[in-house]
């Protein structure tokens, strides 16, 4: 059986994040999602609040479960016992950062390999801080997130 954890920041988590976490789960047995609790990015929700948006939008995915962790990646991965680590790649945004990202996690633990799945067209130019950006704005965000994400973001900006 083989796992693969994918983790992120998921501030909240947008249909980029699941189509990865979607096809993902094609390849691999299990798929652990890790929630970042404490992220260096300027965060809108607490960490319960992200596991619990992640949970409901993965909930009709069999294999796929969600976790929050601390302390890094490569200590998460080797606790849930998984030799992949998954992420997405978008066109412009992530190849540096992935890849300095991936060259010292292989230094931290070299029998951890990384995938990384292309962002699908329509998601490329998704990122949580500008669809976060887009709600505060009061902007149409339904085609970019489930519906319980647009409502808990509605929520949050509602004053
Ligand atoms: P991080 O803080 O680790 O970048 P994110 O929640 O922003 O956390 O992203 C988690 C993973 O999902 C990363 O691999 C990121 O590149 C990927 N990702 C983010 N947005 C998209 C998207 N629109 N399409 C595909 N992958 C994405």
């Amino acid at each position: 059986m083989t796992i693969a954890v994918y983790p992120g920041t998921f501030d909240p988590i947008t249909n980029g994040h699941l189509d990865i976490v979607k096809r993902a789960a094609l390849l691999f047995d299990r798929i652990i999602m890790g929630v970042y609790e404490k992220s260096n990015k300027h965060l809108v929700f607490t960490t319960e609040e992200r596991v619990e948006l992640a949970r409901l939008a993965v909930a009709d995915i069999p294999n796929v479960e969600v976790k929050s962790f601390s302390g890094l990646t490569v200590d998460f991965a080797r606790g849930e016992e998984a030799p992949v680590m998954v992420r997405g790649l978008r066109m412009n945004a992530d190849f540096e950062k992935e890849f300095e990202m991936a060259l010292m996690n292989r230094k931290l633990a070299p029998d951890l390999d990384l995938l990384c799945l292309m962002a699908s067209q329509e998601y490329q130019f998704l990122s949580s801080s500008l669809l976060k950006e887009v709600a505060r704005l009061n902007g149409n965000i339904s085609d970019l997130v489930p519906e319980h994400v647009a409502e808990a973001l509605r929520k949050k900006f509602t004053v």
